[in-house]
């Protein structure tokens, strides 16, 4: 069903659909300005009502049993929450990063768990909607409008991740078909995913250089020889969906190729300037909870005849995370709005995500802090808020390797300087 058809079913209850207009974020103006449009802020509302009205309740239930969060994903698919990036002429509202962001900041603040979960599907999708052909992209991303239904994105292996070069899955050319053979680690959405995009080594020459050696397939769950293994019990983000994934023989038709051979290692990388963004508002998301709860807090306990607020050395953490939060949204605004207008963006992604992932584990860090021993339980908030920070440090290129992103880019500028 096209978009324009869902919007009309669904005027249901009190969260209207974002896809009522024909919208192109492509209209923000130009020149400094620190104000949504309005339909951007419509965005916002139905993203934040929805956040807030139905994930942020049900968040703890879904972190304690670790269950896949499919009726929030339905109800997200069915609002224009999820597949925004998607092209108009496959049914999308083809919308910007920038305006992705804004819903994941939201979603992040209920819960990052059920966050990465909804937005993992854009991280498998980034690759076929940067490079797909009209074939491909009418087949795999309409598949993912007509249904909710999720990509993934599986790129690491158990003996490989910041290390791309190192990976060891194989295809090898047979006439018409790629023979898929490996093993992946850690994919999110490994489980439940309809289709993935997969790296795989094409040239069996170990000295070939990353930037010709691998290509980027598009390879379907049910195809024989795919199996996914057991859902792995991670220390936070519990309600996403996370799985190493064995392929055995695995038959891909050559129009699954991407691009064409040994282009595969581009379009993995390029893929992140579109997603670390909305991986850096999601952290955004969950240091401002932070900093809400911490301050609801902080007014209601009392130590020494006062509301602890009234403690400089608490009202100082709160601070510092509020510069923390103002800061790293700054920055994931710079970052999508850079790769909206087609600037290259390595260096202002791998600073918002860096920022991001870093001052949110730290915001999660004072707030377990001010919640005193409350914080180190799970009656209390915050205690999953620190399990959910830690991994925005770690997944789509861990903080050192965005220090190294950013370093490399001072070592090339610092050549300009005299
Ligand atoms: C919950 C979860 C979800 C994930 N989802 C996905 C997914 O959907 N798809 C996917 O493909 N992958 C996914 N990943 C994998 C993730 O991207 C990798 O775990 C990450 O890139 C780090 O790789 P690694 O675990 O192999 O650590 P390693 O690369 O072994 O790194 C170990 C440590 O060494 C540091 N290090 C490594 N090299 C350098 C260097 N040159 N300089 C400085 N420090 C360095 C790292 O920063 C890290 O601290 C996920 C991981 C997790 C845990």
């Amino acid at each position: 069903m096209a978009f324009s058809q869902f919007a009309k079913v669904i005027v249901r209850n009190s969260i209207r659909p974002i896809a009522t207009r024909n919208y192109s974020s492509k209209s923000i103006p130009n020149g400094y300005n620190f104000e949504l449009n309005e339909t951007q802020k419509e965005f916002q509302d139905t993203a934040r009502k929805f956040a807030r009205e139905e994930i942020l309740p049900v968040a703890p239930e879904y972190d304690k049993t670790g269950s896949y969060p499919w009726d929030i994903f339905k109800k997200a698919h069915q609002l224009g929450l999820v597949n925004t990036h998607i092209p108009e002429e496959f049914g999308g509202l083809e919308m910007g990063v920038f305006d992705s962001c804004l819903i994941l900041e939201e979603i992040g603040y209920a819960c990052t768990g059920i966050g990465t979960a909804l937005e993992a599907t854009s991280l498998g999708q980034t690759p076929v909607l940067l490079t797909g052909n009209k074939e491909q992209q009418k087949k795999y991303l309409g598949r993912l409008i007509e249904e909710p239904i999720v990509a993934a994105y599986a790129v690491t292996e158990p003996g490989a991740g910041s290390d791309v070069n190192g990976l060891k899955t194989r295809a090898e050319k047979k006439g018409d078909e790629y023979i898929l053979n490996g093993q992946k680690m850690w994919i999110t959405g490994g489980g439940v995913a309809n289709w993935y995009f997969v790296l795989a080594r094409t040239n069996p020459d170990p000295k070939a250089p990353a930037s010709k050696a691998f290509t980027g397939f598009i390879v379907e769950r049910e195809w024989p020889g795919v199996t996914p293994g057991r859902k792995e019990i991670n220390m936070g983000q519990r309600a996403s969906d996370t799985r190493g994934i064995t392929f055995e023989d695995v038959r891909v038709p050559k129009e699954n190729v991407l691009v064409s051979e040994g282009e595969g290692f581009k379009i993995a990388m390029a893929t992140f300037d579109k997603t670390r963004p909305p991986v850096a508002a999601e952290a955004v998301g969950l240091a401002q909870r932070c900093l809400d709860e911490a301050s609801k807090y902080a007014l209601e306990r009392k130590t020494f005849g006062t509301a602890i607020f009234n403690h400089q050395a608490v009202a100082f953490m709160l601070a510092d995370m509020a510069i923390g939060v103002e800061t790293g949204r700054m920055a994931w605004m710079r970052a999508a709005w850079e790769t909206d207008r087609n600037i290259r963006n390595s260096y202002s992604a791998a600073v918002a995500k860096c920022w991001g992932a870093d001052m949110a584990n730290r915001a999660a860090s004072d707030a377990v802090q001010i919640f005193g021993g409350n914080g180190f339980n799970s009656d209390y908030p915050v205690e999953k808020l620190m399990r959910d920070a830690k991994i925005f440090q770690i997944y789509e290129g861990t903080s050192q390797i965005q220090r190294l992103i950013i370093s490399r880019h001072l070592a090339e500028r610092a050549k300009t300087l005299n």
